[in-house]
């Protein structure tokens, strides 16, 4: 499932290949992709004739803003994807279920095999107040600064595992199970320690490590890994997983301390973590 810097890099791409442009046409396969509407023709006139002026981003929701005040929010769920393609020529793929033809030529499509993704247009002003999901998503760590000792503050309020709190959508928007198992590994902190037992060092070596994890992951374009969908605009796979210090690497060694990683299955989900330097 995408997490927050591939969705960053699908922004920056889109910001790239579609901002100025203006649609000459949406085509809409089945009700599903956009569900919040109530039919196809209402998603499909808010965006017709429309230029795109700009990419913003609340967490994982992609929010493409167009001139007249509207916005055409994307989220990718678990496998969608946004492909840019040069020309309506090109072979689409299995699973495309929204094409928009752009007036200059080349068209955006999103893909998206099992569904969980989604596209509505709705106002940008206010959006946060329309989108129930957006009003309560927690802090963006890649678009709004916070201090360490901010951050600091807000675990010590909260009694729960590091883990849980990390990939907790109201508390951090965007983190999830590949994001939550690296940073805790670049703070040497276990899964499981509760948030309300760090010491001031460890807060600050938990806010680096979240820092400089994100950030790392958008320059090497997110993490694409086997079982996964997740590619960029041009449908080229990201490179961080090459830099994974311990997902999905169990029985290797720590890159740290040449234990072996483990793996855990906690709540329905693995988490891979060592257990001689994340205390
Ligand atoms: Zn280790």
């Amino acid at each position: 499932m995408p997490e927050l810097p591939e969705v960053e890099v699908v922004r920056r791409d889109l910001e790239r290949e579609i901002v100025g442009r203006r649609i000459k046409e949406v085509e809409v396969d089945g009700m599903r992709t956009v569900r919040r509407h109530h039919n196809r023709k209402q998603f499909i006139t808010r965006l017709e004739g429309k230029k795109f002026t700009g990419v913003d981003r609340r967490g994982k929701y992609l929010l493409c803003r167009l001139e007249g005040g509207d916005v055409l929010v994307v989220h990718l769920g678990m496998s969608g994807q946004l492909l840019r393609a040069k020309s309506s020529r090109e072979t689409r793929a299995k699973h495309t279920h929204v094409v928009i033809t752009f007036q200059q030529g080349g068209q955006l499509r999103f893909v998206d095999p099992r569904t969980f993704g989604e596209m509505f247009v709705t106002e940008y002003a206010g959006v946060e107040d329309q989108v129930t999901e957006l009003a309560h998503l927690g802090i963006d760590p890649l678009s709004r600064a916070m201090s360490w000792e901010h951050f600091g503050y807000l675990m010590s309020q909260r009694h729960s595992k590091l883990k849980s709190l990390l990939m907790d959508q109201k508390f951090l928007a965007g983190i999830g199970n590949i994001y939550s198992d690296e940073i805790l590994w670049g703070a040497g902190l276990r899964w499981d320690r509760s948030s309300d037992t760090l010491t001031a060092q460890e807060v600050r070596r938990l806010y680096r490590s979240m820092m400089e994890t994100l950030q790392d992951a958008v320059k090497h374009r997110g993490s694409s890994l086997a079982d996964e969908q997740y590619v960029d605009l041009y449908g080229k796979p990201g490179e961080f997983q090459f830099h994974h210090n311990v997902y999905a690497r169990e029985g290797e060694s720590c890159p740290r301390c040449r234990h072996t990683i483990v793996r855990l299955r906690v709540g329905g989900r693995s988490t891979f973590f060592c257990e001689a330097c994340q205390v």
